[in-house]
This record gives C-alpha cells, sequence and structure tokens, in this order.
C-alpha cells in the first residue's frame, strides 16, 4: 500500500517532535551496530536509566564484537548480572562467535543475516538495520503498540497472530523510508516519554486533536490485550553457609530461571514454610547432613522478587558451622572472598545489599 498524506503527516510530526525532545542516549549517538545491538538488548529488561551503567560498563569492557566472543560464558554473565533473563547474555555471546566465525568477524548489515542471529527477533534487527544503515523497517515494540493504537483507537488484541500483522503493516505504512532511523526512535521516545503506559500527557500532546483514543476519552483502554500472563509462585530457601573462611555455592543448570548463575545451597519448596518445617525436610539433610547448624540467623524474610512470568518468595538464612558434614561436599566449596567472582542473581544482591545494610546498623548502634 502506498503512503498516504496523513501517514507523511503522522511521520513528519513524529520526527519533529524528536528533533526538539529526544533523549541524549549513548547508543543514539552512534550507528555502529554492534553498539545499537547491546543496547537493545540490555533495553529489553531494564528502564534506560538503569540500563545505562550496563551499558557503558558491557561495552568497556566488550568494545567489538571480537572482543565479545573471545571472553568466556562466564565473564559474559558477570557482567550481565543483575540484569535477569540470562539467556539473552549467552544468546549476544554465541552471536558474536557466530559472527567472527561465519561473517569474518563483521556485523552482518542484511536485515536477514540480522534476523537469523542467535537471540534476535524482528524488533531488534528493525532496530539494528534502521539505526545502523537507515533502513526501513519498522520497529514494533511495546511503546508503538501503545502509540499507534491509540493514536487509531485501533483495538485489535496486540498477544493474537492478527494483532501482530495489523500493527506490523500500519508501522510499516507510517515509517518514512527516507528518514527510518529517526522515525523508528521518534516512536519509541514519543512512547516512553509523552504517551506513557499509565499517565499520558495527552494535554501537552502534539497528536490530540488526532487521537481517537483521546477523542473517545478512553487511552488507558489501549493497547488491548487478549490474555492476561499467568504467573506462577516459586518459595526459595537459600542457605549462606560460612565454615572458617569458606562458603559454597551451585550453578543452576537446568533449563530455569538464572541458568549458568551461582547460588547459595537451595531448597524449593511447594509453598511457605517456616525453619521448623524447613529443617525437618529430607533436602534439609541432604545439604547439612547429620549436623544440627550451630548458629543460624534468618536474614531475608519471604522477600518477594517479581520476574516475567513467577514470583519468588525468598527466605535468605546465614548458617555458621564448625564443622563440615561431607554432605557438602556436592557444592563448590570457595573462599568467601572470592564470592565477587560470581555471577549471581539480582535476588542474591538483594540479599548482600541487606548484609551490608545490617552491618552498618550494628556499627551504628
Ligand atoms: Fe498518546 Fe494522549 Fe497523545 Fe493520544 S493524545 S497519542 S493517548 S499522549
Amino acid at each position: 500500500m502506498k503512503q498516504t498524506d496523513k501517514d507523511i503527516e503522522i511521520s513528519t510530526m513524529l520526527v519533529d517532535w524528536y528533533k526538539e525532545n529526544q533523549r541524549d542516549l549513548p547508543w543514539r549517538q552512534t550507528t555502529d551496530p554492534y553498539k545499537i545491538w547491546i543496547s537493545e538488548i540490555i533495553l529489553q529488561q531494564t528502564r534506560v536509566v538503569q540500563g545505562l551503567d550496563y551499558y557503558y560498563r558491557f561495552i568497556d569492557r566488550f568494545p567489538t564484537v571480537d572482543a565479545l566472543a573471545a571472553a568466556s560464558e562466564e565473564e559474559v554473565l558477570k557482567y550481565w548480572q543483575g540484569l535477569g533473563y540470562y539467556s539473552r547474555a549467552r544468546n549476544l555471546h554465541a552471536s558474536a562467535q557466530y559472527i567472527m566465525l561465519h561473517c569474518g568477524g563483521i556485523f552482518p548489515s542484511s536485515y536477514e543475516t540480522i534476523l537469523s542471529l542467535k537471540g534476535i527477533g524482528e524488533y531488534t534487527a528493525a532496530a539494528i538495520a534502521s539505526f545502523a544503515w537507515n533502513m526501513p523497517y519498522p520497529v514494533v515494540d511495546g511503546n508503538v503498540y501503545r502509540v499507534f493504537s491509540r493514536l487509531f483507537a485501533l483495538d485489535t488484541p496486540i498477544d493474537t497472530g492478527k494483532g501482530k500483522k495489523e500493527f506490523y503493516e500500519l508501522a510499516n505504512m507510517l515509517i518514512n523510508p527516507s528518514n527510518a532511523s529517526m522515525h523508528n526512535q521518534a516512536v519509541m521516545d514519543f512512547g516512553a516519554l509523552v504517551c506513557t503506559p499509565q499517565a499520558p500527557y495527552c494535554i501537552s500532546c502534539p497528536f490530540q486533536h488526532k487521537c481517537l483514543a483521546f477523542a473517545g476519552g478512553n487511552v488507558l483502554d489501549y493497547p488491548v490485550k487478549q490474555h492476561k500472563t499467568k504467573s506462577r509462585n516459586r518459595y526459595f530457601n537459600y542457605f549462606h553457609i560460612e565454615w572458617n573462611d569458606r562458603t559454597f555455592l551451585s550453578r543452576r543448570d537446568k533449563s530455569d530461571i538464572w541458568k549458568g548463575l551461582y547460588e547459595f545451597p537451595l531448597i524449593e519448596t511447594g509453598q511457605s514454610v517456616n525453619f521448623t518445617e524447613l529443617s525437618s525436610l529430607p533436602d534439609f539433610k541432604a545439604i547439612f547432613g547429620f549436623q544440627t547448624p550451630l548458629d543460624i540467623m534468618l536474614v531475608l524474610n519471604e522477600k518477594k522478587h517479581v520476574l516475567s512470568h513467577q514470583v519468588i518468595y525468598a527466605n535468605f538464612y546465614k548458617v555458621r558451622i564448625s564443622n563440615k558434614d561431607s554432605a557438602l561436599d556436592k557444592f563448590i566449596e570457595i573462599n568467601s572472598s572470592e564470592l565477587d567472582n560470581y555471577a549471581i542473581s539480582r535476588l542474591t544482591h538483594i540479599y548482600f545489599d541487606k548484609l551490608a545494610e545490617d552491618r552498618k546498623s550494628t556499627r551504628l548502634n
């Protein structure tokens, strides 16, 4: 379909708005596809403000595809630590190695090849192709769904095949082929800064007189979703065991959350349990053998940690033992001072923050 005058007008207005209001972000100042790729994957899991620090640290350590490919997976995960969705870090690493091996170390400039890289979907491929080479591929992310569903009062559910197709066609129609990079960035920034999810700034919005959802007074009804995401509760009980200056870890290797990360010995229960219930479980004996922990303290109690499809309720116990039972042999024994070298989940980070906070307040008192 051919672009209409109205489509051109919308794209022009978006780009004009962007020129005045764009966010000053490091990945917007570059056409290096590698840096754009890294920024896009980081931003899939965190907000821009938090993502900036990760981006700088990541690019500082792995400034090129080559550097990323040459690193160990362990180190890449360490730099990803706290961002969650660790499979994305593993995919970055695998794709960097693929580029070194099959693309002569040069980031591919064809949309199809970019799309074929591990962990790159249509959205990321369109972002890289348009930001780096101004190719006319529309990005269709949460911002795009929100802005366009409201502007056009489009109520096809965005989590259906039909919805995805309709929004893609609309975005494709609206994109300005000669200024694809700026058009795509404009929609994303406009969605993030003006047409926000819960409290859009309709009063000062340049599209107010064109926006059908605003005219209908039901802006917050868009975008429409067919299914609400179901989430399951999980109950984790962690043991930070101290034996002299040693502690114990294991590596998550099942296809589950946090694959590849390290964690303290864990007992997952089907429901919330107190320590008496926990210590009577066979799993408890499997960690501590027949010795009773001499000194045990509950540092974090039912800490709620929300992931995309699950909610973790975590207890963190700090345990001091004076003798090591052979039951602990199945764990990785390390010096406590080396804990920093291991990639851990954001949840375990929160535990360490709490420990540091407790130590500080003990000192102050
Ligand atoms: Fe979004 Fe409100 Fe502007 Fe419509 S008027 S595009 S809902 S900010």
